[in-house]
């Protein structure tokens, strides 16, 4: 039978007792300092006031597995932030809030907040990339989180992206979704030969339509939300219709799953600024405008 020691500390006395693995420890003033509940509750009590604290905060998190990384650059981002280190154009050991830490610590507190509340599985936050190389966006300047774990092919996702839209604080962000299940439509979704296309089309005959390079992308940036980019190897995840139609038009109007819309307009009316564009699939894309 496994047995595990533990130290409790009582009133002015510190002893050891003999637990067997899986009962409680259930002596009046004790405290238990390894229940999952406490060491939530403890954790979120946490205020990370400085670029390592919040990295640190987030290792714990992974420790009492709120969070996870599905590849290893967050671990490595993380830990150079610890260490006050830069990663290309960001500066870790500035004073300034790394924005894209403090987005991971808004989601992952909101949702371990409600499973202090609720119980159930712990809500993993299953982390796929935080700052990236130059000519990344948002991701560059680590303004953004990439958050990955979720069915994204199935209806109830929408549910689950609802739930992060619902964990942010009021500001302006951009968010990206992917063509699959309630979000874009794959028929939209153009393909790189459309896309060639299009940019010589556009080159010649669209006055509103501006092409540019940046970083070695052609980059075609319409008025409005909608932009168009082709490197050659990346995929292209815009939209098909935008050029036939209201490419004017922000792209949440063509999310499939109407409570999604409804959430962001709602959210819009609530005085958030969200530009929501198709990126790629299998994850949700959060970032922090200026
Ligand atoms: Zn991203």
């Amino acid at each position: 039978m496994l047995k595990t020691t533990r130290r409790v500390n009582s009133p002015g006395i510190q002893r050891t007792i003999i637990q067997k693995e899986g009962e409680q420890a259930a002596s009046p003033g004790e405290t238990k300092s390894d229940d999952p509940k406490t060491l939530a509750i403890n954790h979120l009590k946490a205020n990370p006031g400085t670029n390592k604290a919040y990295a640190e905060w987030i290792l714990k998190a992974k420790d009492l597995e709120f969070v996870t990384f599905c590849y290893a650059s967050p671990q490595i981002n993380l830990d150079a932030i610890i260490k006050g280190e830069k990663i290309g154009k960001v500066d870790s050991s500035k004073a300034e809030i790394i924005p894209a830490l403090n987005l991971i610590h808004t989601l992952a507190s909101k949702r371990i907040q409600k499973w202090i509340d609720k119980g159930g599985d712990k809500p993993l936050l299953n982390v796929s990339s935080i700052i990236r190389p130059e000519g990344q966006g948002l991701h560059t300047s680590g303004r953004a989180v990439d958050i990955t774990g979720f069915d994204f092919a199935s209806e109830k996702s929408a549910n689950d992206i609802i739930e992060v839209l619902d964990s942010l604080e009021k500001g302006t962000y951009e968010i990206g979704l992917p063509f699959q299940g309630p979000f874009f439509d794959l028929a939209e979704k153009i393909t790189t030969e459309d896309l060639q296309k299009l940019v010589s089309e556009k080159q010649k005959s669209d006055k509103e339509a501006e092409v540019i390079e940046l970083d070695g992308r052609l980059i075609l940036r319409f008025p409005g939300y909608y932009k168009v980019r082709y490197d050659g190897t990346d995929s292209p995840c815009e939209l098909k219709n935008a050029k036939q139609r209201d490419y004017k038009g922000p792209a949440y109007n063509r999310l499939k799953n109407a409570d999604l819309v409804r959430k962001i307009e709602q959210m819009e009316k609530n005085g958030f600024t969200l530009t929501i564009i198709p990126d790629n699939n299998g994850h949700i894309h959060v970032g922090k405008s200026t």
